[in-house]
């Protein structure tokens, strides 16, 4: 996964502030934020997106939003509240294709979304 720009930010390839990692995921900041806080929380291994997770993944997929939890817990989100988001797809608005769900808060969050 050579060409893949998160493959590249685990492999420490690529500078990114990386404020959370462990065996199996890689959290950074994104670095067009979209909210006072939007991290991206990323999984080591290269799934291009959520539809291509298999059941196998469904542990993985577990912890994603679990580190999403606690980085929004140290980070004061919990009164407020937070969103947790993956988008699938380009009318989604997939723009990296290599599954990552995205931490934001900070502020208030419209719903419906655009
Ligand atoms: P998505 O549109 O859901 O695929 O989200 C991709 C996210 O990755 C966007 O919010 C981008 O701002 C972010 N992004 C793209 N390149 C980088 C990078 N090199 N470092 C950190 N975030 C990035």
């Amino acid at each position: 996964m050579d060409q893949c720009i998160f493959c590249r930010i685990i492999q420490r390839r690529l500078p990114s502030r990386i404020v959370f990692e462990d065996d199996e995921i890689v959290a950074f900041e994104d670095a067009n934020p979209q909210a006072p806080i939007h991290t991206l929380v990323v999984p080591r291994k290269h799934l291009a997106s959520l539809k291509d997770a298999t059941p196998d993944d469904a542990p993985l997929l577990g912890r994603l939003f679990m580190v999403a939890a606690q980085l929004a817990r140290e980070r004061g989100l919990e009164n407020q509240g937070y969103r947790t988001v993956i988008n699938t797809g380009s009318w989604a608005g997939q723009s990296v294709f290599h599954l990552h769900l995205h931490l934001l808060g900070g502020r208030v969050f419209r719903w419906p979304p655009g």
